[in-house]
């Protein structure tokens, strides 16, 4: 065991003792769905607002991954701020993280934010018990982030916004689109680079399932739970091997989001600009040919 290892295990270990330390410490608990939420009596009402999303997502999840939260309950802990979430993660999550799985241990932690957006923080938790379940099914083995990300977001109901869009339209404009192997590398991204990661994965994922049925990624994922390479099960179960999907993927981000890049503020800005002096030279032109008939009057009178 390197070095390097064994500082890792040791972080985690602290992690996790200040983590059991943190649930002492939080006096509100509800079980629901096979999961222990946990947070300060402040955060009641975030709370109560996340067991409604769990009960009223688990069947979706089920039909999804096709089996129930089952064996040791998940613990998902809201600190009471983002020093203690930094603690109890080691501070070795990226700033713009928002919420974290560790699927062995079956917890997941959520960033408390300043304010509380009950979409935000439904996205956020649907994306990480997202990745509960897919664990359950493929532990020990893993699949690439660009699926298990993508699937987390897919399953977080998330849509594409306006914002979106336009980042993704920029991307592929300004050729910065993300190979889906190097996004295996997600965590060591800055946050613009990082959305752009996801947002890929979630189209991916999208693309994957509008083609072949959602029911595709828990056949891909059964398959790849016997230790079958995830390679050769993508081929085996969508027809078409990794590149080629890849390619169709980019394809349709191309075709449905190119044109979005023109929407971000600095373009926007110019069109009104040249609009405006447009319209300018049209009003002075008018004006002028006005005033010149009412000269012609005069001279004629
Ligand atoms: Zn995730």
């Amino acid at each position: 065991m390197s070095l390097e290892v064994k500082r890792f295990k040791f972080m985690r270990l602290i992690g996790y003792v200040i983590f059991l330390f943190c649930i002492r410490m939080h006096a509100y608990e509800v079980h629901t769905a096979g999961c222990i939420l946990v947070g300060a009596d402040n955060d009641s009402v975030i709370i109560n607002y996340l067991v409604r999303d769990i009960d009223s997502s688990a069947p979706r999840f089920e039909t999804f991954f096709g089996e129930k939260l089952s064996g040791v309950p998940v613990i998902i802990l809201i600190p009471e701020s983002g020093k203690e979430y930094d603690k109890i993660t080691q501070h070795v999550l990226p700033d713009w993280s928002q919420g974290v799985t560790v699927t062995r241990q079956r917890r997941i932690i959520l960033r408390p934010a300043n304010y509380f957006n009950p979409d935000r923080f439904r996205e956020i938790l649907l994306h990480e018990l997202a990745h509960i379940y897919l664990a359950q099914i493929i532990h020990p083995v893993r699949v690439p982030l660009w699926f298990n990300e993508g699937v987390a977001m897919y399953m977080s109901d998330k849509t594409v916004s306006w914002e979106d869009g336009i980042a993704i339209g920029n991307a592929i404009v300004s050729n910065h689109f993300i190979d889906f192997q190097d996004i295996d590398s997600l965590l060591n991204f800055g946050e613009t680079k990082a959305r752009l990661a996801y947002l890929q994965s979630f189209l991916a994922i999208r693309h994957l399932t509008n083609v072949n049925g959602p029911e595709v990624v828990q056949k891909i994922l059964r398959s790849v739970a016997t230790n079958e390479s995830f390679n050769d099960v993508f081929m085996q179960k969508t027809g078409q091997d990794l590149i080629d999907f890849e390619y169709d993927v980019y394809q349709e981000i191309n075709k449905d989001y190119r044109w979005m890049s023109f929407l971000q503020f600095d373009n926007i800005f110019w069109i009104i600009m040249v609009l405006l002096v447009i319209s300018v030279f049209f009003v002075i032109k008018l004006r002028n040919r006005n005033k010149i008939k009412v000269w012609d009057l005069v001279e004629e009178e």
